[in-house]
This record gives structure tokens, C-alpha cells and sequence, in this order.
């Protein structure tokens, strides 16, 4: 197999399609970064190339490995929140909630964006206790997070969504050209 022909089958095996984002569907993911990227950055082919980047297919190879080690496929959990409905796929939920990332240094304490997510997922799935686990090619690491949010908190982040939700998202963003912010 040629490395292109891999690369359009684990984006067509990698997208999912078990769940839709709509006016009053979000994805906590989503949710915890810039409005206007997940308003530009939602079609089935910007999803596929995002795919593609060095730094994500790493992150979702990692992923599948561990899914495949712990014979499972990511579930997609939704509740909902005022007259929205968030969605949420977390990457481990087996009586503890895990969420993984891979990065190049793994940091001190838990970075906040990745930390906002976990603790929209605690709200979804109704924990009080979550971790993320770090990768780096180095070191790896885990961190126990133990604030989830409240209903009220996650109707205040819907509305007051802003873009970019990050100082430092406009740099790496991908549809920038096509942003009008
Ligand atoms: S350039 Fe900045 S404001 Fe525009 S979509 Fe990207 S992250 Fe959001």
C-alpha cells in the first residue's frame, strides 16, 4: 500500500458519522474553542484535512491504539443544556473517564483549553472525578481533574462563545483566510 491510499482510507475510517453538528447541536470540543472556526471548519473535507495534519493523525493514531488495546470504539454521549444539545466523545469512559492527549512536551498541569473540555465531559457523563492522560515522545503523564461544570455553566459558554475563545487560536487557525472576524 502507498502511503496517499492509507491516508484516504483512516480519514474515511476516522471521520465520524454517528453524530451531526446543527443551530442547536454542539460538540463539547467545539465548544471549548473558537466560535467562528467550528461555524468555517465543519464540512466532511475540512475535517478530513485537519485529518491529515502530522500533529493530528499522531494524535489519532494514538488514540486508535489505545482504543484498539482496550477493545472499544469512542461512544458519543449528548445532554442537553437549555435548548441546545452537546455532544461529547471522550476518548475512554470504562468506570473512569480518561481523556487523551499527545503533545510535544508534557506540561506541568493540565492545560486549561484541554482541561475545559474534560470538564464539560464530567458534566455529560455525570462524573465528579476525570483524568487526562499526556503523550509526548519523551514522558507521559497523568492528571486528575475534580471540578466538573453545571448546566449553568455550560448554557453561559454557549452563550457567551466568543472568537476566538483562546489568545493564541487565531495563529495556528486553519481557515483563517476565510475568517472574517
Ligand atoms: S482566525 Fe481566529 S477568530 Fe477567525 S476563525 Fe480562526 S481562531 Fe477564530
Amino acid at each position: 500500500m502507498r502511503l496517499d491510499e492509507f491516508l484516504d482510507i483512516y480519514t474515511d475510517t476516522v471521520v465520524r458519522k454517528d453524530y451531526e453538528m446543527t443551530e442547536n447541536s454542539i460538540h463539547a470540543k467545539q465548544l471549548c474553542y473558537c466560535k467562528r472556526k467550528a461555524e468555517l471548519g465543519v464540512t466532511e473535507e475540512s475535517v478530513k484535512e485537519t485529518l491529515k495534519e502530522p500533529r493530528v493523525l499522531l494524535g489519532v493514531l494514538v488514540d486508535r491504539g489505545i482504543e484498539s488495546i482496550l477493545g472499544g470504539r469512542k461512544k458519543v454521549y449528548k445532554k442537553r443544556a437549555g435548548n441546545y444539545t452537546i455532544a461529547g466523545t471522550p476518548d475512554i469512559v470504562d468506570g473512569d473517564l480518561v481523556e487523551v492527549k499527545t503533545t510535544l512536551k508534557v506540561p506541568d498541569s493540565p492545560r486549561e483549553h484541554d482541561k475545559m473540555q474534560l470538564r464539560m465531559y464530567m458534566w455529560l457523563l455525570g462524573k465528579e472525578k476525570a483524568y487526562i492522560w499526556y503523550f509526548s515522545p519523551y514522558s507521559y503523564r497523568e492528571f486528575e481533574v475534580t471540578d466538573p461544570y453545571t448546566t449553568d455553566d455550560i448554557k453561559l459558554f454557549i452563550e457567551y462563545w466568543e472568537s476566538p475563545r483562546w489568545s493564541w487560536e487565531c495563529k495556528w487557525c486553519k481557515v483563517r483566510e476565510e475568517c472574517d472576524v
